[in-house]
């Protein structure tokens, strides 16, 4: 799955790069990337009825610059859209190429963490 997160996210060329999938009972229901206005969360999700989204489960990984595998945390926004989406659990990839598999229901956004990060690229 982390493979094909990151073939697909390698398949674009802004600096930027995070991609989300929003998974359900083993089956993939949306793969996006972020856009310059919109965060790949949100771009999964739109489309997506509740009854698809309700604890569902979406996957976020981030490449950075040097295409290495960076700090995919969710932001605030994304976390309050996917709530309201009722999306059960979020994952995300760390600097530490490991997943962190977090309850959305518990789940803080790291805001000056994730905005730390992002500005050394
Ligand atoms: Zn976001």
């Amino acid at each position: 799955m982390m493979d094909y997160l990151y073939e697909y996210a390698q398949l674009y060329r802004h600096s930027k790069r995070h991609a989300a999938m929003v998974i359900k009972a083993g089956s993939v229901l949306s793969i996006a990337v972020n856009t310059p206005s919109k965060h790949a969360e949100e771009m999964a999700l739109v489309g997506l009825t509740l009854g698809q989204t309700a604890v569902a489960t979406v996957v976020c990984f981030r490449i950075k610059k040097d295409n290495s595998v960076g700090l995919a945390a969710p932001c605030e926004r994304c976390a309050a859209l996917m709530r309201e989406y009722h999306v059960k659990d979020v994952w995300y990839t760390t600097n530490t190429m490991t997943i962190h598999k977090a309850q959305l229901k518990t789940y803080e956004p790291k805001l000056k963490w994730y905005a730390q990060e992002t500005n050394n690229e």
